[in-house]
């Protein structure tokens, strides 16, 4: 048996002004053919995990690309083409596979291609008509009918934050092993909810929902079901969470069950989508708080959903209101990084800190400033995977304001991107991380209370403040019951010169 694999992946906010290009690629994750000799990363835990499993049988396996940007506007089409063209030329060069297995993200789209999965997949199918393709995709996907013809088995992630790419690889290798031996004939069922949303899992209504999906794939037939949660931050046609369900030779089961599942969520959309308060209200509840220290998410500046990284809504608030110990992070400035790093530890400075990617990055601001420490080459976990921080700095302002500040954009994840910088969080009264859930289980460790703020910015959860010109104008929540062809719509203007502040 030969097998082929890759993954590519970048989640595109396609509301950002900023292009991806080949050196968010290459500044992020860029390996051709080499990522399974590197410690895995959540993308590329699949990897290696397919070639243990492979190597173990005896297989052939061919590593092609892995390829990651940390999301951002549509990727530029010269960028696209060429890291879609080696995927593709490594499949020639190999003569094929039997088996090929991908790691997407599902949410790319290139400023010529609107779904770049869907179109990888397509060609990859035309180039090998009588492999077995499957395709592991973050459940921040848009699932698309040419996704489905061409492969035999997707299957998602089903944890928010994302623990689980393991098991889901694991689990699509098997399904696929089950086809070379001629065991099941998957078929796919596909039902879309019609709804934008942002779903933890690992708490209340969500929880259920999961095991909901576990209890499924027990039942005789049914395969696979995987929730698409969607990536909401795109105006694209497949925009909105959809269910996915593989059953053994059983189109019939695998749409009905689809549909019951995929309206049965829609009837708890209420529940399984938080409220989250506005900046104003989540800073006055932390200082109402005497525990310490309180974790506010600045979600609207989550670059790990396509938002600049460099707001400074929050910044602006902190300073304005006189709050003492608070660290914040990370600032994505390369300009202020540079001068601090050659000015060089124990510098004090005056610096004009970020606001400077477009309006939904809010105003500079001006902040004197003391360089206590500079690092490079750090990481912070994700799950088992660690991701790359660029170079650090810590900024420390008046009152034991401490700020990050980095080059390389990127979320939130671990206390210890802090911590490893010398920022003691325990004595902190206040942490401000730019992240919208993937920073919550680790941080759930050091705090007793979250505050999730929807802040402004470029990764809002108020879906409302953005200008949907395709379907998810169409979906809830702009549509009450968009089910209902009467629906009652709701106005969607994103007002980027007036931020919500
Ligand atoms: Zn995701």
């Amino acid at each position: 048996m030969k097998l082929f694999m890759a993954t590519l992946s970048t989640e595109t906010n396609t509301f950002s002004p900023m292009p991806t290009a080949m050196s968010g690629f290459e500044e992020f994750y860029l390996r051709h053919g080499t990522a399974t000799q590197d410690s895995p990363n959540l993308m590329t835990e699949a990897l290696h995990l397919w070639r243990r499993r492979a190597e173990a049988m005896g297989w052939e396996v061919t590593e092609s690309l892995a390829a990651i940007a940390e999301p951002a506007g549509p990727t530029i089409a010269s960028t696209y083409d060429a890291l879609r063209g080696e995927i593709l030329s490594d499949l020639e060069q190999a003569s094929g596979a039997d088996v090929i297995l991908l790691q997407l993200h599902g949410a790319m789209v290139a400023q010529h291609v609107e779904d770049c999965e869907g179109d990888i997949l397509q060609a990859v199918r035309s180039l090998c008509p009588d492999a077995i393709i499957g395709v592991s995709l973050d459940l921040h996907c848009h699932l698309t009918e040419d996704m489905l013809s061409a492969a035999d088995l997707i299957v998602t992630f089903k944890e928010y934050p994302h623990d689980d790419a393991a098991p889901r690889a694991r689990e699509l290798f098997d399904l696929a092993l089950r086809m070379t031996r001629e065991e099941i004939r998957p078929v796919s069922g596909m039902f879309d909810c019609r709804m934008l949303g942002l779903y933890l899992t690992k708490e209340g209504e969500m929880q259920e929902v999961v095991r909901e999906m576990h209890a499924l794939e027990a039942q005789p037939g049914i395969l696979s079901v995987s929730l698409a949660h969607g990536f909401p931050w795109a105006d694209v046609a497949d925009v909105g969470t959809r269910v996915l369900v593989i059953t053994d030779n059983d189109a019939e089961l695998a749409a009905r069950t689809a549909e019951n599942f995929g309206k049965a969520f829609f009837a708890r959309r209420d529940a399984v989508n938080a409220s989250y308060p506005d900046l104003d209200t989540a800073l006055d509840r932390a200082m109402t708080s005497t525990d310490g220290p309180i974790v506010l998410a600045d979600m609207g500046d989550n670059s790990g959903a396509g938002a600049p990284g460099d707001a400074t809504f929050v910044l602006r608030e902190v300073l304005k209101r006189g709050l003492s110990d608070v660290a914040a992070g990370f600032y994505w400035d390369p300009v202020v990084l540079r001068i601090c790093k050659d000015a060089g530890r124990g510098a004090r400075l005056s610096l004009r800190l970020g606001g400077k990617v477009g309006p939904d990055s809010g105003d500079p601001v001006d902040i004197d400033a003391e360089v206590v420490h500079v690092a490079s080459g750090l990481g912070q976990h994700l799950g088992e995977g660690l991701e790359p921080l660029g170079t650090m700095v810590w900024l420390r302002l008046a009152n034991g304001v401490d700020l990050l500040v980095n080059d390389l954009r990127t979320q939130v994840y671990h206390p210890e991107a802090f911590e490893q910088m010398g920022i003691r969080l325990a004595t902190k009264k206040l942490v401000v991380v730019k992240s919208t859930f993937h920073f919550y289980a680790p941080f759930r460790a050091i705090t007793t209370r979250v505050i999730q703020a929807a802040t402004p910015g470029g990764a809002s959860p108020d879906f409302t403040t953005f200008r949907y010109l395709g379907p998810g104008s169409e979906c809830w929540p702009f549509v009450d019951d968009p089910f209902d062809t009467a629906g009652n719509k709701l106005s969607n203007t994103h007002d980027l010169d007036q931020p919500a502040v």
